[in-house]
């Protein structure tokens, strides 16, 4: 068998291009494949539509060595794979005896009859051999002919991980190298101020390096290719290392690394205690926190809303108190919760204008501010008008960093 070299991904169903599914199939296959030093040159997304399907398909096995097919092996009608991946194949699917008393057995199993048109499940062609689904009805198909492979996985998620990695990674002749990837997550310059800082790396084309804007700043990856994961993991590392101190104290955090998680480690470092009180609630943070403290005493507590009775009896400063200048009453919110919580560090979200009545687009401005050691730090947050997710988890990581830097702050 020769070894496969480069590979393409068809993302099959109509739902995919009217933007209801996020295609998160072949995210999933083009990680797979480039850890394991397969090049992936083109990735499609086509329709329910036979011809279409077929044209998708001509194109792939023309240029690529493996062709990945994701969905459209139901039995409905416009499930419409094996037909597309037979036309191309010039094979005829014959219904396989094994698979369809399979079929039969396991809607029995479940006291139901198979439906006649489940039967389609049942189909191979000469050059297939059926890979087993334990988890729903689809088998899948992994078509060989001429050195090229065809692949064809059920749709849904589980089922296609699960078959990719227990019944095609064993079956198809992969690359021995790997590629190892390492980010880097930094804050504080924009994404082309760090390409320039990065110049001497980016010309190098194993290990790779480049940079991507993202919510919670710019990341920078290090991809090492080589013969084995161990070496390729070692370029990597070694690679990373230089860029890391050429970032000098841009970077926050590594691969997974998620800031609020990040911010609650450092705390803990410090054998510091956290408390915020957050009026807002809309972006989130005090969720977010709670999220990464998983329990244990660093989060002494995150207060979202309150109303003049908790305010009371959390020693907030009262509503009808409140200071027209946000800056004094976010110090005033963020000193009281931290006093009420006995916390090292206190933190406050709070509206800039609210009961102002006003409606611009900077009625959605808000204050985040920390306090320490009797010192307050504030930073303005939004104040652009509606935002969708995407949009408040910026906000929200903006947020971290201030507290982040914060904490760090404390150390001098
Ligand atoms: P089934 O037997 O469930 O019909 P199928 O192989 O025909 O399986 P599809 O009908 O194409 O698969 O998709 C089934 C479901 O799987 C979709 O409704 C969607 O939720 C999910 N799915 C399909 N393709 C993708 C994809 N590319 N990325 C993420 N999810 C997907
Ligand atoms: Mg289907």
């Amino acid at each position: 068998m020769t070894t496969i070299h480069s590979a393409e991904i068809i993302s099959v169903g109509t739902e995919l291009l009217l933007g209801e599914t996020v295609d998160t199939n072949s995210s999933f296959l083009a990680n797979e494949l480039a850890n394991r030093g397969v090049d992936v040159y083109w990735s499609q997304r086509v329709g329910d539509n036979f011809p279409r399907l077929v044209a998708a398909l001509q194109a792939a096995t023309g240029r690529s060595d493996l062709v990945l097919l994701t969905g459209g092996l139901g039995p409905t009608a416009d499930d419409l794979t094996r037909e597309a991946v037979a036309a191309v194949m010039g094979e005829e699917p014959q219904v396989d005896e094994g698979l369809a008393r399979d079929l039969r057995s396991w809607f029995a199993g479940r006291g139901r009859t198979m439906p006649e048109g489940n039967l389609k499940q049942a189909w191979l062609i000469g050059s297939a051999v059926s890979l087993p689904n334990p988890l729903g009805t689809a088998p899948g198909w992994l078509v060989t002919k001429a050195g090229k492979y065809i692949v064809a996985l059920p749709g849904p998620p589980h089922e296609m991980t699960r078959m990719w990695g227990e019944e095609v990674v064993p079956r198809l002749p992969l690359p021995q190298s790997r590629l190892f990837r390492i980010i880097l997550k930094t804050h504080g310059q924009g994404e082309s101020a760090i390409a320039q800082l990065l110049a001497p790396f980016l010309h190098s084309s194993n290990p790779t390096v480049a940079t991507y804007a993202k919510d919670d700043g710019v990341h920078v990856r290090v991809a090492a290719k080589a013969a084995g994961a161990a070496s390729a993991r070692q370029s990597a590392e070694g690679f990373a290392r230089q860029v890391e101190e050429r970032l000098g104290g841009l970077v926050w955090g590594r691969d997974d690394a998620e800031l609020a998680g990040v911010v609650i480690d450092q705390l803990a470092t410090r054998n510091m205690t956290l408390a915020i009180a957050d009026e807002a609630g809309v972006l989130g943070l005090g969720e977010a926190l709670a999220a990464a403290a998983r329990g244990g005493s660093v989060l002494r507590g995150a207060v979202v809303a309150w109303s003049p009775n908790t305010a009371a009896a959390l020693g907030l400063p009262p509503p009808s108190t409140r200071p027209a200048l946000a800056t004094e009453y976010g110090t005033q919110v963020a000193k009281a919760v931290q006093q009420a919580l006995a916390a090292s560090l206190g933190a406050s979200l709070v509206w800039t204008n609210a009961g102002t009545g006003r409606s611009d687009a900077a009625n959605d401005e808000m204050l985040f501010t920390v306090t320490q050691a009797g010192k307050a730090s504030s930073v303005r947050i939004g104040g652009g008008g509606t935002r969708g997710v995407a949009g408040r988890v910026k906000l929200r990581n903006e947020a971290l960093h201030h507290l982040r830097s914060s904490v760090m702050a404390g150390d001098v």
